[in-house]
């Protein structure tokens, strides 16, 4: 089979899973959000939408966090470096930057932080939300998208020869267009034949992650290496998270550190805090589903870092683990989802 058998692929090459140390298995440390903009009506708000972050605005913008553009660029390799040696100082060692192409993806820029730092990078490959796709995407086949996926696996991102270690964040929406179910497919079909774990970010329904669940079955996917991201405002009902990792899957809690509870691109959903993800968090693994979990922040906003007023890629090691440790959650459970479930979720089958 695969070289990559038993690996975990970085921007700097392969390294094996006993490396990895603590990880973050999803974060951006680059990023054109863009994609997600969204002007404010008001005429009054219009223009705060244009402004740069700054403490004049961080209210408004953490509350509208998609309404501002500068909040959705996080296109300084200095700050992302800066921001990421926190994780390192706090005693981090990977992180997952799964940033599809289309949204900024940067491979060079990888490699220089995770050589600047000595930290672990490992980068993603496919596509985001419909919104984010290329023009061509109808004309597109599942085989055409697969080829260039196992091409970004196995040889490189075009002539860098720096190697993609998963397949995604894949993006769908609820409910999901036919582009975004090729995405999927070809993802499924690169990893049948790379053995590459696989990352998924569900529509906002709860029943989109069994929806997702199914299609990778079907074709023939290892839900085994399967990550559902975003489980905490995809699911508010833990006992529908306890029903959903009975098919095997990752289920990733990587908000971490978003404690506003208006959620601007789904207003009729209350967002949990940080409280309301360590409580599913136990639940499940009171149900016996611990080496199934994953949790990071997902930063991909400008107020996410310390910078700019937020708490940054170390808000888990600093703030929420002593929380968890104080609600019962011994030396080994801890190293178990910070440690041991990453190292097993990248590693190449
Ligand atoms: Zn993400």
């Amino acid at each position: 089979m695969s070289a990559l058998e038993g690996q975990v692929q970085t921007v700097l090459g392969t390294v094996g899973p006993d490396a990895l140390g603590i990880t973050l298995p999803h974060e951006h440390l680059l990023i054109d959000f863009t994609v997600m903009f969204a002007e404010p009506a008001a005429a009054s708000d219009k223009g705060r939408a244009w402004e740069p972050v700054s403490l004049a605005n961080l209210g408004w913008v953490r509350q509208n966090f998609n309404a501002n553009l500068d909040n959705l660029r996080l296109l300084d390799e200095q700050v992302a470096q800066d921001e990421i040696l926190l994780f390192k100082r706090a005693g981090g060692r990977t992180v997952v930057d799964p940033t599809p192409k289309t949204i900024g993806r940067d491979p060079q820029a990888l490699a220089r932080i995770a050589r600047a730092t000595g930290l672990n990078v490992v980068m993603g490959t496919g596509y985001y939300v419909d919104a984010s796709h290329p023009p061509d995407m109808g004309r597109r086949s599942v085989d055409d998208l697969a080829r260039e996926m196992i091409a970004d696996v196995t040889s490189g991102v075009g002539d860098t020869g720096i190697r993609a270690g998963l397949l995604g964040e894949i993006g769908t929406t609820y409910p999901w267009t036919e582009n975004e179910r090729k995405v999927l497919r070809a993802a499924v079909v690169t990893q049948r034949e790379t053995g590459a774990p696989l990352m998924v970010h569900p529509g906002r329904h709860p029943d989109m992650p069994m929806q997702l669940v199914e299609l990778v079955r079907k074709e023939g996917g290892d839900l085994r290496r399967t990550i559902m991201c975003h489980i905490c405002r995809t699911i508010s009902d833990v006992r529908a998270v306890i029903d959903l990792a009975q098919a095997g899957i990752w289920l990733e809690y990587d908000l971490f550190g978003m404690e506003n509870s208006f959620y601007p691109y789904n207003p009729s959903f209350d967002m949990p805090n940080d409280g309301g993800r360590m409580a599913h968090v136990l639940a499940l693994i009171a149900a016996g589903h611990r080496d199934q979990i994953l949790l990071s922040h997902d930063i991909a906003y400008k107020t996410s870092l310390v910078k700019y007023g937020g708490y940054g890629y170390h808000h888990l090691l600093v703030n929420v683990v002593p929380r968890l440790r104080a609600k019962g959650l011994d030396d080994a459970g801890l190293a178990r989802l910070l440690v041991e479930n990453p190292a097993r979720a990248f590693a190449f089958a």
